[in-house]
């Protein structure tokens, strides 16, 4: 209801008025504000368009073609996607000193489009605004792949520098994570006193034991998702809610202006 709505966002502002160091983590939920769908939406574009596992990826170059394909299929309907009451609200907080950081699963740039200075945001599954070679590491950009895959007829594109595998930077099911990011965003968990996890089923593991990890280190917990999660027995504080209105409510309530 409203009012428990109401108290729960005054409980979390008080929660972060007592906090000298917060930490964000994110999940697809923060974006859905955005017009980008979380993984478990039924009948969403990431079911129809599946992601490829990394083993297939570097096994088969029809893998490769096939992850391009859906890949540019899912660029395509989310161009223009800007950031959320969410991303800003998280961003404000950043700059008024109230949150050291933001851990994301997510890989849409919205933080980033947000303002979140990039020392206080951590991507622990990568970026999809941009593509790497598996074998060299050298960036290339989408609009490349995107130019050398439609003038082939389809073809995945080769690394310029080496002739490796070019594939979009993100963290694919199967794929080894980022070792020192993952241990960035660890010692985060573990240093913060109050963790919010925001807008995550928090089922995909490594991630989701970063909460765990927070709590166990003697951090509040705060989960803000629409839907249960496993971890809601571990939290302080839970808020079923919407988290544009959650958040825009508590920047109002820690003075907080000008989110838009
Ligand atoms: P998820 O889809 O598993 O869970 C998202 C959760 O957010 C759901 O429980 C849903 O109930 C909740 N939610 C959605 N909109 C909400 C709203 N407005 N208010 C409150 N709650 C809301 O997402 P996940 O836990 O991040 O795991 C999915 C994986 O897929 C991640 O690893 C991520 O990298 C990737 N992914 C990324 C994007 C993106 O970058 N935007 C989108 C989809 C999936």
């Amino acid at each position: 209801t409203e009012a428990e709505l109401k108290t729960a966002t005054d409980d979390l502002a008080s929660l972060f008025r007592q906090s000298s160091r917060a930490v964000a983590f994110t999940g697809a939920g923060i974006s859905t504000e955005s017009g980008i769908p979380d993984f478990r939406s039924p009948g969403g574009l990431w079911t129809q368009n599946k992601p490829i596992p990394f083993q297939a990826f570097i096994q088969s170059r029809e893998a490769r073609a096939e992850a391009w394909r859906r890949k540019f299929t899912m660029d395509d309907s989310y161009r223009g996607a800007a950031p959320a009451r969410g991303h800003l609200a998280l961003a404000a907080m950043i700059r008024a000193g109230h949150l050291s950081g933001i851990i994301t699963q997510n890989i849409d740039n919205l933080h980033q489009d947000a303002g979140t200075p990039d020392p206080q945001l951590i991507e622990i599954h990568g970026n999809g605004t941009y593509a790497t070679c598996l074998a060299c590491g050298r960036r290339h950009e989408l609009s490349w792949v995107r130019q050398r895959f439609e003038a082939s007829g389809g073809e995945p594109p080769d690394c310029e520098a080496c002739g490796g595998p070019v594939k979009s930077a993100t963290i694919s099911f199967g794929q080894a994570m980022p070792e020192a990011k993952m241990r960035q965003a660890a010692a985060w968990s573990t240093d913060c006193d109050l963790f919010l996890a925001i807008g995550s089923s928090l089922v995909v593991y490594p991630a989701a034991g970063l909460p765990l990890a927070a709590r166990e280190s003697g951090a509040h917990l705060v989960i803000i998702n629409r839907e249960e999660t496993p971890l809601d027995e571990a939290a302080h504080l839970i808020i079923r809610a919407d988290i544009g209105e959650v958040l825009e409510g508590l920047t109002r309530r820690l003075g907080i202006g000008g989110l838009s």
